[in-house]
Parts: structure tokens; sequence; C-alpha cells
């Protein structure tokens, strides 16, 4: 009876064995199939990574081309320490301190007759003025002549459109014995950007004299300089993009170049006038920049032109250089 039932275990046992070769055969199959599916997938997506990240297309840039703005000054900008030297607006603020009656009614009347020409208006404000008038009556000696006074910028932030005078500062030393206060208009013109003069009989000539008589080119100058609306002036500078495969890679460089803040705007970037990205902008303070970097941004469809665009919503000086048209070839 063991035997015999031992028998046919030992037959089960067989059959068993047999079913088991199969069942292995088939789990073997079952274990290779992901196995190969796997090794299959990571190739596609080997040949598709190849394929996005060699690069099939070429980097493209642009270089800033001049504004179509251009001031219409020619030679009379000459006459100023530099190039297009303005305060950002025509309104412009001033205090007066330690100075005697004569003096401070000197630089009133400069004041006076520099706005009666021009379209400046000057205004007297307790503290933090735009120009700062002092005055001192300690006689000072230079290369054996009295210093009358002095004048000037104190800070000037360069843009590419103009020189931006933000302060200024006047010293009145000595009183002026003219029927004009001289000493008062010449150190102003200063203040205002105007260099010194060749001319003896101008008012900007180094050595004062009560015949000297301001510019029709001086007032010319101002004129010219503060007929430009006290706008900012959003640019680009530089753009340059690549194309990594779907991915879209660029970096944008911009400034103000006006003479006011700009307000919060938008860049738009277009791959043939659809749009890819818009991107942020704070305010810009008139004179600074900023660099944009982007980095793979994917891209369903590459495009043949990018153009980027400053949607502002605002006033600027110039609006045509908002915008920058990428070719890619
Ligand atoms: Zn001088």
């Amino acid at each position: 009876m063991g035997w015999k039932s031992n028998q046919e275990i030992g037959g089960k046992i067989i059959d068993n064995r047999v079913k088991q070769k199969s069942e292995n055969i088939k789990s073997h199959w079952v274990k290779v199939m992901p196995v190969l599916t796997f090794i299959l997938i990571m190739f596609f997506l080997g040949l598709l990574l190849v394929y996005i990240f060699v690069p099939l297309s070429v980097d493209f840039s642009f270089e800033a081309r001049n504004s179509n703005f251009t001031l219409n000054t020619g030679e009379l900008s000459e006459m100023q320490f530099y190039p297009n030297m303005r305060f950002p607006t025509p309104n412009i603020t001033y205090t007066i301190n330690d100075c005697t009656v004569k003096k401070k009614n000197d630089m009133q009347i400069a004041f006076n007759i520099i706005e009666n020409k021009t379209t400046l208006k000057f205004t007297r404000v307790i503290k933090d003025g735009d120009i700062s008038v002092l005055c001192d009556s300690s006689e000072r000696i230079e290369g054996g002549m009295f210093i009358a006074g002095e004048g000037g910028p104190s800070n000037i932030t360069q843009t590419d459109l103009f020189n931006v005078i933000s302060k200024g500062n006047i010293l009145l030393i000595k009183e002026s014995r003219c029927a004009n206060p001289n000493i008062a208009l010449h150190e102003l013109l200063h203040v205002l950007g105007f260099d010194h003069s060749e001319n003896k009989n101008n008012i900007m000539f180094p050595v004062t004299d009560c015949k000297q008589t301001i510019g029709d080119d001086i007032i010319e100058q101002i004129n010219n300089l503060y007929e430009i609306p006290s706008y900012p002036d959003l640019a680009f500078t530089d753009v340059r993009a690549s194309f990594n495969g779907w991915f879209f890679n660029t970096e944008i460089e911009l400034i103000n170049q006006g003479l006011s803040e700009s307000e919060r705007t938008e860049i738009i970037i277009y791959g043939d006038e659809k749009v890819v990205k818009r991107v942020r902008l704070d305010s810009l303070d008139y004179g600074y920049g900023r660099i944009i970097t982007l980095n793979n941004i994917f891209v369903f469809s590459k495009f043949n032109t990018a153009r980027y665009f400053i949607n502002s919503t605002f006033n600027e000086i110039d609006k045509s250089n908002n915008e920058v048209i990428l070719s890619i070839n």
C-alpha cells in the first residue's frame, strides 16, 4: 500500500515536474518580456533624447541697431560737458542757504532770466532740492584770479540717449557788480551741463565781465533738450536665442534709456506669431538695465522667426525700439 501510494505519489511528482517545466518556460517569457519592452522603450527614449539634446538648429542673435530716435542738436551738444545733459524734467527745484540778501537776490534773478528764456521752471523748496545753492564770502584765489563762484552737476546718470543730471551744486563766492547777475547765471548754466566758452562775450567765458551775455545757442540747446517728454524708454540692447531639440533658450538684455522710471510691464516672445512665453518685467529706473535668461522652454513645433516685444502700456520716448525680430535660418 505504502509503495503504491508512493508510486502514485511519484507519478504525481513526475506530472508536477512536467507541469513545472512548462510553467518555467511560461514564467521565463513573463520575466523576459518586460525586460525586452523596457530595453525597447529605453532605446526609443535614447533616440528621442539624442534628437532633443543634439542641437538641430543654430544660435541666432541680434545686435542693437540705432534707435529711430535722434536728438537734433548737432554741434550744439558740444557746448556741454557730456552730450545731451539735462535734468529728468523741466521742473527743477532748488534750495538756497547761507547767502547774503544780495547773492540770494542775484540767484533768484538768474533763475527768472533762464525761466523766461526757456521752458524750464525753477521752484524753491525747503530741503532736498535738485540744485543746492550755497554761499561763502571767504576769498579764494586760483591761478592769480579770484574765484567768483563754482557750479556743476554733482550726480549724472549716463544712458544711451542722455546724461541725466539729478543733482547740482552752486557756490556763490564773489558778489556780482554787474546789472545782470552774471556770476549766478554762469554757475547755473554749469549746473545745466554747459561748459566754458572761448568767446569773451559769452557768459560762459571763464573770466567774468559785465558785458557778457547768454548765447542764443545755449537757449536753443536747452529748449531742444527739454522738448523731449520726461518719459521712460525701454529698449532691447541684445537678444540671443538657440534651439536644443524641442527646447528653446534665450537671453534678453534691455535698458531704460529714458528720463523716468518705467512701470511694470511684460515682454512677449512670439514664435512665428504664436506666443511662446510671457515674461514679467518689473519697473526699471532710468539708466538701469536687466538681463533675463530663459532656458528649456518646451516648444511643440520649431519656428523660423522669434519676435520679442515689450508690451508697455505707458508712454515712452520711442516705442520703435520695443521690438526685435530674430530669423532662424
Ligand atoms: Zn565757470
